[in-house]
């Protein structure tokens, strides 16, 4: 084993860069791939057209003639550009993405061969159901699912592959992945936020949620990553030494990228750029080798496509630079891990930002109107929230100190916070002539000034107002981002439809003007969501105090955070919204339950498999070869050797200790696992591995690392932090 350390370093340091052809425009490039609005126009009937720009726009049927058109036409479209195959593309609960391929090539009866794609193909298809999750929805009698094609997020050619992004649903039609309830969400805020937004502009008929991600990763060598079984099959190091130079120096952000890594990124983003994916910041991140990409923010259903294709695309280009992407929230102690940003916001069809300011006093009341509801509606829904990030990799990240604590909160920034405490003070009911006058001119009219010098950025919130945007900053990195746009879009729509109903009836009971109206329920909001906002560090301590005093959540497991997807409030929101019936919510809770365990579990006996087959082999390896030295001494120097032989002894004596102790902290840990194994419900079971189980992982480490530093290194049989952090 040690000899693979030592093999793959040799590979490693043989590396060298691939060059990229850089010529050219991106912009040229921009869509090659996929079946745009452009290629649609040049391939599609007129009639077939305006079909799917309408399901597009008001999410219409496309009835199976149409559909059979549109197959045409993109089947047109893909051989020309040279596609053999066709798949549905679809986000099973699993949290990656699958693909079943199947080649436009059939047989006619008579035996002639064609490339065949009609609208049945195009629109539905039939996985095997039975190997995806899904948390006991599919029981015998209605095993079957099928996936359905998403019209919304165009087809793209990845390879020789036509790939369709669909949902996939179970017969009787619940969501069996990640995409369905997301569209529903969707679907929601824009029906909320459209009527929210026709108080202030009539000519309002859409409104999109936007998403603009920031994916952080690692990027080791291939080599040396495929040397350490727990990179390879947990994607983190469940053991090692930390290196001696870590990113003390903070020498690496933002700093130079090596050049292997740049031509990497280049490639990346090329692939990228062909296949729509709007690519535009990269740089290094505040680990060593690490790294992060961020595109042009786009409409939420396919800026999370798009996130997940990245995710495939770059596991494929890193393969052919020799590099491995660690996706994993925490691959290394010690050092930073990573995360997935989500900047959120809405957009209506009319070009307008709900959330950021305007011109003129009526357009900030439109923002204030969106920021409030938005703050309210997390201010609920905190918890939810929480959950909806929540992995067993996320776990290392959240509270630890680097990233966003549990515990929810929102900045707003001192200005901002200002205009919110002067909003407070409105008076109830109808405003005189002069109130009006002094909100508008110098609270609301203010703000577009605020916002620019509204500098103070504070990264230790999980819930940051950006300036034109929320940002989401809990998202772990490798996580797919449907999961918390659901919530968030869920949450804030419901927020918004209360809004509604509580200006409306102001306007019709109480005889209020509408902004008089609006004032006065976002008074009352800001009165009562105080306590979700906080300004200050959430790293600290005093935090975490003062957050219970404010009764906020601060779930710091996924079993925990978890739980509150099936309470009475959540069920009854998730109803209401028709984001999720409660029989999604309880499958969808049960199927993050069981990737919990199953992760927590490899990692169990990955872990005993180091200590056992390669950890304690290595120590007593060299145990052996001081045993020999010892022994060698003494019959050389015979009695006077006890001075001598004294450090080797020390040494053996430490060893000993730490293979004493790594061996008995695994034995417990294994039979801890299967008594965890044999809880009663699948609740109980997630968090007997987190409370019982998980523990141990971290003594079990200091055990072998303390191996680590003893051990001779040319006898380590596990690649070294140094090794895979620093080999570029
Ligand atoms: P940082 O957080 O690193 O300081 P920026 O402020 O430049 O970054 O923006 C980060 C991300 O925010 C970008 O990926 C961008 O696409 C996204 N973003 C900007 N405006 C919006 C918006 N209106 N809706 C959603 N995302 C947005
Ligand atoms: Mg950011």
């Amino acid at each position: 084993m040690s000899k693979m350390r030592f093999d793959a370093l040799a590979d490693s340091h043989k590396r060298e860069k691939i060059l990229i052809d850089e010529t050219g425009k991106r912009s040229d490039l921009f869509g090659k791939n996929v079946f745009n609005e452009s290629k649609m126009l040049q391939f599609l009937t007129t009639n077939a057209y305006d079909k799917v720009k309408s399901a597009i726009l008001s999410g219409s049927k496309i009835d199976r003639k149409i559909a059979d058109q549109v197959a045409e036409g993109m089947k047109a479209w893909a051989l020309s550009m040279g596609a053999t195959h066709y798949t549905h593309w679809f986000q099973p609960l699993t949290g990656a993405t699958a693909e079943k391929h199947d080649a436009f090539f059939d047989l006619l009866p008579d035996g002639r061969a064609m490339e065949k794609f009609g609208g049945g193909q195009l629109v539905q298809q039939e996985p095997d159901a039975s190997s995806f999750p899904s948390g006991g929805i599919r029981n015998t009698f209605e095993a079957r699912g099928y996936t359905a094609w998403d019209p919304t997020s165009p087809a793209f050619i990845y390879k020789t592959t036509l790939c369709i992004p669909t949902i996939f649903v179970s017969y009787t039609g619940e969501a069996l992945d990640n995409k369905a309830p997301l569209l529903r969400a969707l679907n929601a805020i824009d029906e909320a936020a459209t009527g929210v937004a026709q108080y202030f502009d009539k000519n309002v008929r859409k409104v999109n949620a936007t998403l603009g991600w920031e994916q952080e990763y690692f990027l080791i060598d291939k080599a040396l990553a495929q040397s350490r079984p727990d990179i390879l099959m947990t994607g983190r190091t469940l053991v090692g030494n930390s290196a001696a130079k870590g990113q003390q120096l903070d020498d690496h952000y933002f700093g130079v990228i090596p050049s292997r890594v740049l031509s990497f990124m280049s490639e990346l983003e090329k692939e990228c750029t062909q296949l729509g994916i709007p690519v535009k910041t990269r740089h290094n991140e505040v680990a060593p080798n690490q790294f992060e990409l961020a595109p042009v923010f786009e409409e939420a259903n396919l800026s999370v496509d798009h996130n997940l294709l990245l995710m495939d695309v770059m596991d494929e280009i890193a393969d052919k630079h020799g590099f491995k992407v660690l996706f994993h929230e925490k691959p290394f102690e010690g050092i930073n891990g990573s995360g997935k940003h989500n900047n959120w916001s809405l957009a209506t069809d009319t070009g307008v930002n709900l959330l950021s300011p305007g011109k003129t006093p009526m357009k900030n009341l439109q923002f204030l109107t969106f920021f409030v509801n938005t703050i309210k509606a997390v201010d609920t829904y905190e918890e939810l929230l929480r959950s909806s990030i929540a992995s067993a990799s996320n776990d290392h990240r959240l509270g630890a100190n680097e990233a966003p604590p549990a515990i929810i909160s929102i900045f707003v920034g001192k200005q901002l916070g200002e205009v919110l405490d002067e909003l407070e003070g409105v008076s109830k009911g109808k405003l005189s002539p002069q109130e009006k006058t002094e909100l508008k001119l110098n609270v609301v009219g203010k703000i577009p000034e605020i916002l620019l010098d509204n500098t103070d950025r504070n990264r230790t919130s999980p819930f940051a107002f950006t300036g034109n945007k929320f940002e989401m900053r809990g998202v772990g990195s490798k996580m797919n981002c449907a999961k918390p746009m659901t919530i968030l879009n869920t949450i804030v729509a419901k927020q918004l439809t209360d809004f509604k109903k509580e200006v409306d009836e102001l306007i019709d009971k109480k005889n209020l003007k509408k902004d008089e109206a609006v004032f006065n329920v976002l008074r009352e909001y800001i009165k009562n969501s105080k306590r979700i906002r906080f300004d200050g560090d959430g790293y600290s301590i005093d935090w975490e105090e003062e957050a219970r005093r404010r009764k906020l959540s601060n779930n710091k497991n996924t079993p925990k955070a978890l739980q509150v997807l099936t309470s009475k409030e959540s069920i009854a929101l998730f109803d209401v919204t028709g984001v999720m019936n409660a029989k999604e919510l309880t499958a969808h809770k049960e199927v993050e339950l069981e990737n919990y365990i199953f992760h927590i579990q490899i990692e169990g006996r990955i872990l005993g498999e180091l200590i056992y087959n390669h950890i304690i082999p290595a120590a007593i390896k060299y145990q052996n070869l001081l045993l020999e030295n010892v022994a060698g001494l003494k019959e050389v120097y015979g009695a006077a050797h006890k001075k001598i032989t004294e450090p080797q002894l020390n040494i053996l004596e430490k060893i000993a200790e730490h293979i004493m102790a790594a061996k008995k902290l695994t034995d417990a840990m294994l039979l801890t696992k299967d008594k965890a194994h044999k809880a009663s419900t699948i609740a109980k079971k997630a968090q007997a591995y987190c409370d019982d189980v998980k523990p141990y992982f971290d003594k079990i480490r200091a055990e072998a690392d303390g191996l680590e530093q003893l051990v001779a290194d040319d006898m380590w049989p596990l690649t070294k932090y140094r090794e895979l952090l620093f080999v570029k």
